[in-house]
């Protein structure tokens, strides 16, 4: 094991890891950004971002991130591609090992580990992502505007998106495996009250039917009666949740039942000193790129202050 000892590491690569290594080493605080295993993040899998601020003509996702990484490295941010494989915070200074072999020791840690969507786990999900398959409505569905599109899920999310869809769509198919959703009160009233969402109940996916360039429509199978049916659809949005990427802060840091990190209330302090979180590991509801990124920020803020009060305590 190759050890070393740093001020401050960011793990992640997402909007709030870059924008939390951009204003640390612009601080001076010389971060070490250690890549996670999808380097980028949920972007890299979205062709175009048109919700990002600044950017009028819209970004490639993918390019936004590698124009991040480039902000980042500009102030001497030293991006490392790697996967944190586990940590121990149990002591200060925190440690984190590398690919199970570099231990890295820092006095400030960033976790901006994000979160994942869930997919249903088809092939020909997979062979449409991106082309017609999407798990982001608010950042995919305008590319369907005045077009049919389903979406699987029953959950808050799907509710939101799928009357996020009905404003632009002239027909929305909400897929729900079960016969009712599991969305509030108040959510189910909205889907049920939007004339163009049409629920399909006790309805599953058997695939998403496609002419190998584009999604066409979506096979659907109804689990009591077995009856399929064709729908004729342009989008294809998954909504069945997100998993939080935490599992190795399990031992250290409290979590909600799903796994998103909690921080205290405004800030991005965790219970443990010099451990902060940023981003979709700690948010399950914005879940935005900018607002992943605003949070970046408050971590380095939040470390170099708390860097600062350490020096002072020991001077
Ligand atoms: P969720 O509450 O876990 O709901 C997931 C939905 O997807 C459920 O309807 C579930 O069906 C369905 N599902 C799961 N796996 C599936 C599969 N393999 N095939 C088909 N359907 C599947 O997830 P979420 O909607 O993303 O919400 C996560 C959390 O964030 C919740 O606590 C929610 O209240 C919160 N949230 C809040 C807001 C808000 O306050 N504005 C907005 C969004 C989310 P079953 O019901 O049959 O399990």
């Amino acid at each position: 094991m190759t050890e070393e000892k740093v001020k401050v590491l960011i793990i992640g690569s997402g909007p709030a890891g870059y924008t939390a290594a951009i204003y640390a080493s612009r601080a001076g605080l010389n971060p070490v950004l250690i890549t996670g295993g999808e380097p980028g993040g949920q972007l890299t899998t979205t062709n175009d971002v048109e919700n990002y601020p600044g950017y009028p003509e819209g970004v490639n996702g993918p390019q936004m991130m590698m124009d991040f990484q480039k902000q980042a490295e500009r102030f001497g941010t030293d991006v490392r591609y790697g996967m944190v494989t586990s940590v121990d915070f149990s002591s200060y200074p925190h440690k984190a090992i590398v690919d199970e072999k570099h231990e890295i020791t820092a006095d400030a840690v960033i976790i901006s580990t994000g979160a994942s969507a869930k997919y249903l786990g088809l092939e020909s999900e997979k062979k449409y992502a991106n082309k017609g398959v999407s798990a982001c409505a608010v950042c995919d569905g305008f590319f369907y505007k005045g077009k049919p599109v389903a979406l699987v899920g029953g959950g808050d999310t799907a509710a939101e998106e799928a009357t996020y869809l009905a404003n632009i769509c002239p027909k929305v198919y909400m897929i729900v495996r079960r016969d009712e959703l599991r969305a509030s009160k108040i959510m189910q009233e909205r889907v049920m009250n939007t004339p163009n969402i049409e629920v399909l109940w006790n309805t599953e996916t058997e695939e998403v039917l496609g002419d190998g360039e584009a999604v066409t429509g979506v096979r659907v199978f109804n689990n009591k009666t077995g009856e399929k049916k064709d729908l004729e659809i342009d989008g294809f949005f998954v909504a069945i949740g997100h998993k939080p990427n935490t599992d190795i802060f399990k031992k250290f840091l409290d979590m909600d039942e799903t796994g998103y990190l909690k921080v205290v209330p405004g800030t991005s302090k965790t219970k443990i000193e010099g451990v902060f979180v940023t981003g979709d590991a700690a948010d399950k509801v914005y879940r935005q790129a900018v607002t992943a990124a605003g949070m970046g920020c408050m971590g380095a803020l939040d470390a170099e202050r708390f860097l600062q009060a350490k020096e002072f305590e020991t001077a």
